[in-house]
């Protein structure tokens, strides 16, 4: 176990992203604490079933063997105590996941933790603990329930993100929420040689462009699935080609969902910033919202987000 983790691509996660923790969960928050206490107790032996990170996890984690090196961490955060942590330790030995950091903070928040632990990515199912980890400065998305009958592809890992907002700022964005679509497009044909400005996931993608080019083989496949479409991909593929990033697939959708798009790339995770997307692509593939607050007070983008039943 690497202690200097510079290079490698750190993910914390709360237990209830990497478990199917909701039954529990709700004891929790209809019963308190102490009826959930003695619940985990009285299951401590009782394996959990994944829930919506685990696929991810479980090909992130085997990919540092397939690479003989460690790239990647898994780190587990939770605001259990340790002693409701058990059941979460002993479902990761059935699992036989090779997580060995855990931090359980009982019950207190957890974003100055992250950077102790170098997290570079946090997921949850919890929107405070996502937004506290975006306040601390760190990637992070919330996480919808599983889809059903997913399966993943045991050789490669697959991983789509959403562009603007999200691997990009949302400056451009704003444009076309402010000013329309004829404004943006004008926008972003004026700057196209001029790369975006990095967005909340910008850096998670170089860090996995890197890990991905340690080897030759198709470890992991990264695809960009945007609305955006011509003439305002120019920019994105300049951006990519500035950061010295490729992406193996791009989709640039033009207004068309982006379910079925994702549903064909099966998706280990995919990560969008709006509702309207991650929200029908979660019902095929694992599906995060990426929470962007700096300007949302300038637009309303609110909209119903993993939360809500679907
Ligand atoms: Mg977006």
């Amino acid at each position: 176990m690497p202690a200097n983790l510079e290079n490698t691509l750190v993910i914390g996660i709360s237990s209830r992203a990497l478990f199917d923790l909701e039954r529990e969960n709700s004891i929790f928050e209809n019963e308190g604490l102490n009826a959930y206490a003695q619940y985990q107790r009285e299951n401590e032996k009782r394996v959990l079933e994944p829930g919506t990170a685990f696929p991810l996890v479980e090909a992130l984690l085997k990919l540092n063997d397939k690479l003989g090196e460690h790239m990647v961490e898994v780190v587990i955060m939770s605001q259990n105590n340790p002693q409701t942590g058990l059941r979460v330790m002993n479902s990761i030995d059935f699992y036989n996941l090779a997580i060995t950091r855990a931090a359980f903070s009982g019950g207190e928040s957890l974003g100055p933790f992250l950077s102790a632990y170098s997290v570079d990515l946090y997921l949850s199912k919890n929107l405070e603990d996502v937004q506290d980890a975006i306040d601390h400065g760190i990637a992070a998305a919330q996480l919808y329930a599983p889809p059903g009958g997913f399966n993943p592809d045991a050789d490669e890992i697959r991983i789509a993100f959403d562009g603007d907002a999200v691997l990009f700022s949302e400056d451009s964005e704003v444009i076309f929420k402010q000013q329309g679509l004829d404004a943006f497009l004008e926008h972003e044909k004026v700057f196209a040689s001029l790369p975006l400005p990095e967005g909340p996931f910008g850096r998670v993608l170089k860090t996995l462009s890197r890990i991905k080019s340690l080897s030759d083989k198709p470890l992991v496949r990264i695809a960009l699935v945007t609305a955006r479409d011509r003439p305002a991909h120019e920019r994105v593929i300049l951006t990519l080609r500035s950061w010295g990033v490729e992406v193996d697939e791009a989709h640039f959708l033009g207004g068309l969902p982006k379910n079925e798009v994702l549903r064909a790339f099966n998706a280990h995770i995919f990560f969008d910033d709006q509702d309207k997307h991650a929200g029908p692509a979660s019902e095929h593939v694992p599906s995060a919202r990426v929470p962007y607050k700096t300007s949302s007070e300038l637009y309303d983008k609110d909209a119903p987000g993993p939360d809500s039943a679907h």
